[in-house]
This record gives C-alpha cells, structure tokens and sequence, in this order.
C-alpha cells in the first residue's frame, strides 16, 4: 500500500460532524501521551498532520485522517491519565462510545500501547471492549527506538500476560525510525480489501 495523499478530513466533537460513511476506517486507541498521533503521522509519511504534543489529555475529539481518497485512519481520544478528573473521563467515555457504538464503516480498531511499560487496566478494558465487539485485536507497541530491539521480546511477552493477546498481533512500532511501518501499511491494505 503506497500513500499518494493524506488529510485531516475532520475534528469531530458531535456525531453529526462525522463524514459520510462511505470509506473503511481503521481506529486507533491507547493511553493518552502514548504516541497514537505520531504514528498516524509515520504511517501517512507525514510531519504533522496529526497534532502530537507533550501534554497528555488534551485531545476531546474524534480526527479523522483521509488516504488516498480511499480509507480514514480514525484517531479517538486518549484516556487513562492520572490526574483527569471525573467528569473529563465520563467525557471521554461519552465521545468514545459515541464513534465505537454504531459505526458500520469500522472495519478494526487497533490499540496502541508503550512498548516500554506494561500495559494499564484502562488498557485491558479497551482491549477486552475490541474483542468483545469482534474486532481482531491487533496491538501497536509503539516508541519501539527507546528500547534494544533484545527486548522486544520480553515486551511483548509483558503486553501478552496482560492484555490475553497472542504474541503474533503485537507489532512493534517507532515513529521516530519507521520500524514497522511497511508491516502496518500492509495489514491495513488487508483490512480495507477485504
Ligand atoms: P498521543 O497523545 O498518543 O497522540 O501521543 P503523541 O503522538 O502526541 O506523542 C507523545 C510524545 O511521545 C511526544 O513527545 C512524541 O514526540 C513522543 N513519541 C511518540 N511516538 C514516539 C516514538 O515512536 N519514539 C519516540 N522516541 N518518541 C515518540
């Protein structure tokens, strides 16, 4: 899969402001801070299309990034950050569930963790929400370029005992040296063929 063309085709804070369901989209979940923006801008060979920054939980919206006028990368809000009070994380739980629930053109989400820590119970319970809904369950363990790739394994083994994910759905990713990235082009081809 080659990517001609990439956009920020729409921030959502409603449904109503979602575009047309026409197209496959492949979401993206994770902590917040996790690096989810940096690697939709890795994977659409962009700088910064996808805001990223240093502050975590910042982001209330659904993004949504068009390929190639042929599929949308779907960004959703980060959660799990420590000082969030609780009227932020019912929020985010609203405008989650809101995109999750009953959109026909979602084809999977893939979760996104750091490949260096293992992973929260916020994690396992988005994990288990993407199987639970017949999703296939991928996991991008990303910023793989902070540590040797020795370790890859024991990492994975730490996201497998916690998550209940086979060791072949966990993908090692780095924004920072595109580890992966044609792996995850490839997966995505498959998602949005099929
Ligand atoms: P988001 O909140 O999940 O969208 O996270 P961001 O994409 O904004 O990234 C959070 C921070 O982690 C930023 O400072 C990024 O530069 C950094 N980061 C993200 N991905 C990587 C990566 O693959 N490698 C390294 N070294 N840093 C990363």
């Amino acid at each position: 899969l080659k990517i001609n063309f990439s956009s920020l085709e729409q921030v959502a804070g409603f449904k109503s402001q979602y575009p047309k369901e026409k197209l496959p989209e492949i979401a993206f979940a994770g902590r917040s801070n996790v690096g989810k923006s940096s690697m939709i801008n890795a994977v659409l060979a962009r700088k910064n299309l996808a805001r990223t920054s240093s502050k975590p939980g910042k982001t209330r919206t659904v993004n949504f990034y068009l390929a190639n006028d042929e599929f949308r990368l779907v960004d959703l809000p980060g959660y799990g950050f420590a000082s969030a009070p609780k009227s932020e994380i019912i929020k985010w739980a609203k405008i989650i569930e809101e995109y999750l629930e009953d959109r026909e053109n979602l084809r999977e989400i893939f979760l996104v963790v750091d490949i260096r820590h293992r992973p929260t119970d916020d994690d396992l319970d988005m994990y288990e929400y993407i199987i639970a809904n017949g999703f296939t369950g991928y996991v991008i363990a990303t910023k793989a370029d902070k540590i040797s790739k020795g370790k890859f394994d024991k990492a994975k083994k730490e996201i497998s005992e916690k998550l209940g994910v086979e060791r072949d759905k966990i993908i090692p990713f780095s924004a920072e040296n595109k580890t992966n990235r044609e792996k995850i082009l490839s997966l995505i081809e498959k998602i949005i063929k099929k």
